[in-house]
């Protein structure tokens, strides 16, 4: 079945998003992208699109005068947005990593980000929330963690478990288990985000867990993706 993974607060403060169930198709191929955006009643040409990397880069569009220095360059290598003007949405893909989405209550700016744990470790979350707070100082932001990769089944080897502090790890039967969405809220309570405004996913919405649902790269090792998407709205 179709479903949306989202959260209620997202209206509230201006814009729609959220992360799209494997029923919608494999967000990867572009011609299922187009059939997404129409069924969903949004122009395909106002979603912005980037080339995903691991990184910690984030693209700002917050003025036209952004808007147009992303529109004249043809390849865009970051891992996040941050959106400030109406009628203009992005996505990312993800198969396990983590969609963060964060906000503002008044919906002034709207950060999406594509957090695997290489993101997490070069602190993407956090850049993005000191971004935001950058902006707009007075802001109190909130944040969505939707659908990914949970700590049931975020098994790592030492080499990656090295990289997280010891309060994010699970040590269970000799194995290492990553919980890639404390990392993350973490993260945020460093940039003043209040962990009561943080509405994060549980076992069942675990990419991995939930076969019925979401694409995984762990369960399939198939390259298939869940698209997240935001878009502000004119009002
Ligand atoms: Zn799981």
């Amino acid at each position: 079945m179709k479903r949306i993974y989202d959260d209620e607060r997202m209206l509230a403060a201006g814009f729609i998003g959220g992360t799209l169930s494997k029923d919608f198709g494999n967000a990867r191929d572009a011609e299922t992208t187009k059939k997404i955006f129409k069924e969903l009643h949004l122009p395909a040409d106002k979603i912005l699109g980037l080339k995903q990397e691991h990184t910690d880069t984030i693209i700002s569009i917050t003025t036209e005068e952004e808007l147009a220095a992303y529109k004249e360059q043809k390849e865009h290598i970051a891992d996040a947005w941050l959106i400030g003007l109406n009628n203009i949405g992005a996505m990312i893909l993800t198969a396990d990593c983590v969609p963060l989405f964060l906000w503002d209550e008044e919906g002034k700016y709207v950060g999406l980000a594509h957090c695997g744990w290489r993101g997490i470790v070069k602190k993407l979350p956090q850049k993005l929330a000191h971004l935001m707070k950058e902006k707009n100082k007075e802001a109190k932001l909130f944040a969505y963690i939707g659908p990914h990769i949970e700590k049931c089944c975020f098994e790592v080897k030492e080499d990656v478990a090295s990289q997280f502090s010891q309060q994010c790890l699970i040590k269970k039967d000799g194995k290492i288990f990553v919980d890639l969405t404390k990392e993350i809220v973490l993260q945020l309570m460093a940039e003043g985000v209040d962990p009561l405004k943080i509405k994060r996913g549980c076992h069942c919405t675990c990419t991995c867990c939930n076969e019925q649902d979401f694409f995984s790269f762990r369960r399939t090792k198939q390259k298939d993706s869940l698209m997240s998407f935001i878009y502000k709205i004119d009002r």
